[in-house]
């Protein structure tokens, strides 16, 4: 796999495919744009786990260009292109099999749901995956629910009383469902046209001016300062900061109640309202996310090329990748020597079994560890590394357990 890390501004000429690269932010439609590091070939849909090695080795691959808007903050692939990634039921990125996330979770359930008062009320999840959210939401409040989801499948976990899933989006078809309130977590990263699609919510016939929205998204500045860089994904065209993210939600007519990081600072929330008559969007920047906007792509290459001494120096045959969800599946495919390592390790037993796209590196559960030689568990995400260690003591292993 090729690596292009580009660094600095107006380099675009530099870029390859530039031609092709988006000129204008999609929140706020600024041309001060800054470019980024760039990968010529990543996974299309990372999460999209194989039944085979072959099928995963083939797997599309598209063109990544993160862009900087210094007009309001937000990073994008400046490359994506929309007609490339589709969601089917074998998206498979829940999370909802870790204690510590699951621990966040309840948290929120119990949060929002005081916070807005959620019992009696209707909750609408939209892009709920597999419904684990909205379920844990509406036991906890007494609340009743409808998840929509076109990669929603009704293949696990109990029914709670009063939730139901379409298999769809919540579009105008739908106008007899009105909801008080209505959580999108992790799905505007995924949109090509992140206003259009919050202006669609907004105006949906179900949606009145009570209505209130809870949005999460990935914490852009957690990647550039915690130097997150395997959290960059096709899958995800955009990255908020707060700012974007406030940006974003007044742009698209909407008035914020309340707005933070929550989960180690890895995700950005946003309660919002729409409003009747849009105000006007304050623009700023700060000098420190330019600070670090400029730090990052020597940073990434310096990480990058950090690992590749270390997997250089060990057998790859004794090394596994804790974590096949997007940094893992990432961090195969953007470090070379990482694709041939034994495997990703898993608690999800819905991906075991299966295959990383790009690379193939097989899906395994932690129990197929027991006995095997190893020398390095990676972790890709440093909030799970006592769960991994804990994990890796109960099944006789010693290794090394680093963070990547
Ligand atoms: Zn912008």
């Amino acid at each position: 796999m090729g690596i292009q890390a580009l660094v600095g501004d107006e380099l675009r000429e530099g870029i390859p495919g530039a031609a092709h690269l988006r000129g204008d932010c999609p929140v706020c439609a600024g041309q001060h744009l800054q470019h980024s590091v760039s990968f010529e070939a990543l996974p299309v849909s990372c999460n999209s786990l194989h039944p085979d090695a072959k099928s995963a080795a083939a797997a599309a691959t598209g063109h990544f260009a993160l862009a900087f808007c210094r007009s309001c903050e937000h990073f994008f692939n400046a490359a994506f292109e929309d007609d490339r990634v589709g969601y089917t039921p074998d998206y498979e990125n829940s999370l909802h099999f870790s204690p510590r996330f699951v621990k966040f979770v309840e948290d929120l359930a119990h949060r929002l749901s005081s916070a807005y008062g959620l019992e009696g009320k209707l909750a609408v999840d939209v892009g709920c995956g597999k419904g684990d959210f909205l379920k844990r939401l509406c036991s906890t409040s007494g609340a009743t629910g409808i998840g929509f989801d076109r990669s929603y499948e009704d293949n696990r976990s109990a029914k709670v009383a009063g939730v139901e899933f379409i298999n769809d989006w919540f579009g105008d078809a739908y106008p007899q469902v009105k909801p008080d309130f209505v959580s999108c977590r992790h799905v505007l990263e995924h949109i090509a046209n992140p206003i259009a699609f919050l202006e669609g919510l907004r105006s949906h016939p179900g949606i009145g001016s009570n209505s209130v929205f809870y949005i999460e998204v990935p914490n852009a500045l957690y990647t550039l300062r915690d130097m997150g860089i395997w959290d960059l994904i096709y899958e995800h065209v955009s990255y908020f900061t707060p700012n974007s993210l406030r940006v974003a939600m007044q742009t698209a007519g909407f008035e914020v109640l309340d707005q933070g990081s929550s989960y180690g600072d890895q995700y950005l929330f946003i309660e919002a309202r729409p409003v009747q008559s849009p105000m006007a969007v304050g623009l700023s920047t700060s000098a420190t996310v330019d600070e670090l906007v400029r730090r990052f792509d020597r940073t990434y290459r310096d990480k990058v090329a950090w690992w590749r001494r270390y997997l250089s120096k060990r057998d790859p045959a004794q090394t596994v990748v804790w974590g096949a969800g997007s940094k893992g599946i990432t961090f195969v495919n953007v470090v070379p020597e990482a694709a041939r390592i034994a495997a990703l390790v898993d608690v999800n037993p819905h991906k075991q079994g299966r295959f990383a796209p790009g690379t193939g590196t097989p899906v395994v559960g932690p129990e197929s560890l027991r006995g095997r030689p190893l020398q390095s568990i990676i972790v890709m995400n440093p909030l799970y590394r006592d769960e991994v260690a804990q994990a890796a003591r109960q099944l006789g292993l010693a290794p090394e357990i680093i963070v990547a």
